[in-house]
């Protein structure tokens, strides 16, 4: 089934001769258990076709589908809470909360929404990040690669429909990227988890069984099973 898709999505910011058209007639669908890479050009429209796919920031054409909901238009309160439950974000900077420790940022979520955690499910989650005795650690007791897989483990905790990673690892060394990537795809070919993943470092995209390449916001070609290829 389909997870996620978006119907001639197009996105343009300001108007008359200062117009840019960030997006245009972008139409894809997004599987159910599948990881989607998306590549391209530094400014090719790669963050804000994530960020509509993800309900940060509304198209100003077009649809956005997660499930058979149009999340175009979803008065934002809706869109926020909708956000919360069904959809997962990982942030190049990781984003988590410096006074709370590993644990408590990776239940955040749950906590926010007011929600008991599925046991199970929370420590399947905590053993695949491999962070330890150090999940009572503070962010800034924790290594980049270390902070970036509690982000992933925060993303996963609600088991969204999707999860959408920015660059998750533009501030990474390789070795702390490896981890990462290698839990963002335990995510989904053990738990069946859908991933969408903006990166332009092809290393990062061979974790992916899809890549799409953006160029002027534009989709332009997609590769199946980049790791099989050696176009990247
Ligand atoms: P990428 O992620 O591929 O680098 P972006 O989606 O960030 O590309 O940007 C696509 C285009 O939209 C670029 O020309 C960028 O300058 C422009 N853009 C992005 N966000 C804004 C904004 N908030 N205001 C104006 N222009 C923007
Ligand atoms: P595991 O031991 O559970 O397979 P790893 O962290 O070694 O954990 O790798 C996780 C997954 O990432 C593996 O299934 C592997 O196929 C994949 N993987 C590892 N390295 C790469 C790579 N360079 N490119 C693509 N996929 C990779």
């Amino acid at each position: 089934g389909i997870a996620i898709r978006t119907l001639d999505v197009g996105k343009s910011y300001g108007g008359g001769e200062t117009r840019i058209d960030a997006l245009a007639e972008v139409s894809v669908d997004f599987g159910k258990g599948r990881f989607t890479a998306i590549m391209g050009p530094s400014g090719s429209g790669k963050s804000t076709l994530l960020h509509c796919l993800a309900g940060l920031d509304r198209p100003t054409t077009g649809q956005v589908l997660l499930g058979d909901v149009d999340l175009t238009r979803l008065p934002e309160k809706t869109l926020t809470h909708l956000r919360r439950d069904r959809i997962g974000f990982v942030f190049q900077a990781f984003n988590l909360v410096p006074t709370l420790t590993a644990l408590e940022n990776i239940t955040l979520p749950l906590d926010l929404a007011g929600r008991n955690p599925d046991q199970a499910w929370l420590d399947t989650v905590i053993a695949t990040i491999g962070l330890g005795d150090r999940l009572t650690h503070k962010p800034s007791e924790l290594s980049g690669g270390q902070q970036q897989r509690v982000a992933c483990a925060r993303a996963l905790v609600s088991r969204p429909d999707v999860v959408f990673a920015d660059e998750p690892t533009g501030n990474l060394d390789s070795r702390s990227s490896a981890d990462v990537l290698g839990f963002l795809h335990r995510s989904v070919r053990d738990f069946g988890q859908t991933v969408v993943m903006v990166t332009h470092d092809p290393t990062a995209a061979s974790y992916a069984d899809r890549v799409l390449f953006l160029a002027d916001g534009r989709l332009r070609s997609e590769l199946l099973d980049p790791t099989a290829d050696s176009v990247l």
